[in-house]
């Protein structure tokens, strides 16, 4: 049965999500499927931001760690985080970035399990998780190693030497999605804890922590929360956990009494021990207008909007581009799938450039791999129409071929 335009109008007519559209600022013209790597500008944070510079900032000074309660704000944007992601107000903290914060919550992770010195993650998980255990493990002269496998692998893999199970929910390349559920259940029947990394399902996907029974987790600010480039991270540890946990980078802001300059460190207690340095206020404070706006729609209906938009966009390549040979590399059924969709091309990389270039902008993961994002608050159907109409008319016309997208820039 084939898409048309016109079914797609009427989806967005009857888009319960469709007034969100016109709280983001997006050029004219662009038709922006790359949210799931950065998010799009909200009209408000311009004015936030302003705000924060000219008033806090300028006139404020020094006093607005106190008048403007920065010195909370890792803890209040926080809270606001936890109810994106099925944790309680106290669990979750924003600080640093996710790379800095699977360190951290790795660490005290493993200091919980000792005798154990397995952490299992999967081949392909997204470089930096991985990158960041192996220089713990450096660290720890080898008291520490990690080990992957497979993803269907690793429920065996929990065996009794295994004192992590990283993994990242939604592969950041093919979108598959994990059972968050069934592997903690699992992890936790080996007597291992388990560290969710969120990067690509907060804000996307109704995620639930604790109906879950999550240990730890960490996710990022700049994809779906839409917090700016390089946006701080959050990080959740278990409330049941929050006495146990230490993590290493044991800075001032995690001290039991910061202000009282002691020579001694003595963690906060609570989540608050998981601050390192001063916190970075400009980019919190814009995280805070994207997280907002996330508070006030249903993460249900953002679930439920961005699987029929990935159901869409398959059936249309099906239909507008199956002599062109992309193949698909995400799940095709929509409950195995967070919210972007990847499809393979030896061109891939030419065939990216040469949408970006006709204003559809997604992006490429190497070595084949397109991948288009869905942002269900300021994507509409039709949009998805247009983007595999540009991207037939790529193929057909081999427009894609031309020396100009052939040239690799540094980021991808
Ligand atoms: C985007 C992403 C990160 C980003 O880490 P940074 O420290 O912000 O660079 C980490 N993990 C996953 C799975 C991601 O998708």
């Amino acid at each position: 049965m084939s898409i048309s335009r016109a079914t797609l109008e009427a989806l967005d007519r009857d888009d319960r999500l469709a007034a969100f559209r016109d709280e983001f600022d997006l050029p004219p013209g662009v038709i922006y499927l790359d949210g799931n790597s950065l998010g799009a500008l909200p009209k408000a944070t311009r004015g936030r931001l302003a705000r924060a510079v000219d008033q806090e900032w300028g006139r404020g000074l020094i006093r607005s760690w106190n008048d403007a309660g920065w010195i909370d704000l890792p803890q209040r944007l926080g809270a606001q985080i936890s109810g994106l992601i099925g944790a309680q107000e106290d669990e979750v903290v924003v600080a640093d970035s996710t790379s800095v914060n699977i360190f951290k919550l790795a660490a005290a992770a493993v200091r919980m399990r000792p005798g154990r010195r397995v952490i299992l993650s999967e081949p392909g998980n997204f470089p930096t998780d991985l990158y960041m255990i192996q220089g713990l493990s450096d660290l720890l002269g080898g008291a520490v190693e990690l080990r992957t496998v497979e993803r269907d692998r690793i429920a065996e893999a929990l065996g009794p030497d295994v004192a992590l199970l990283l993994l990242t929910q939604v592969h950041y390349k093919t979108g598959a999605l994990h059972d968050m559920a069934a592997l903690t259940a699992r992890a936790h029947a080996a007597g291992a804890l388990t560290l969710w990394d969120l990067s690509h399902s907060a804000g996307a996907l109704d995620v639930d922590l604790n109906g879950a029974g999550a240990d730890f987790a960490i996710g990022c600010g700049y994809k779906y929360l839409n917090g700016g480039p390089g946006a701080p991270a959050f990080l959740f540890v278990a409330r049941r956990h929050q006495d146990q946990a230490v993590q290493p980078l044991s800075g001032w802001m995690g001290h039991a009494a910061p202000f009282d300059f002691v020579d001694s460190y003595r963690p906060a207690a609570g989540i608050r021990r998981h601050l390192c340095g001063t916190p970075s206020i400009l980019g919190m404070t814009a995280l805070a207008e994207g997280v907002s706006i996330l508070t006030r729609a249903a993460m249900q209906d953002i679930r439920a909007k961005s699987q029929r938009m990935g159901d869409i966009f398959i059936t249309l390549v099906e239909q507008m581009c199956d002599q062109a040979g992309f193949a698909l590399i995400s799940p095709r059924d929509a409950g195995q799938r967070g919210s972007h969709v990847s499809l393979s091309h030896p061109d891939g990389y030419a065939i990216m450039q040469a949408l970006i270039a006709r204003g559809v902008i997604g992006d490429f993961r190497a070595p084949d791999a397109l991948r288009f994002g869905f942002t269900p608050l300021y994507l509409g159907y039709a949009d998805l129409w247009d983007a595999v109409s540009h991207l037939a008319a790529i193929m057909a016309t081999g427009e894609y071929r031309q020396d100009r997208f052939q040239i690799r820039a540094a980021v991808t």
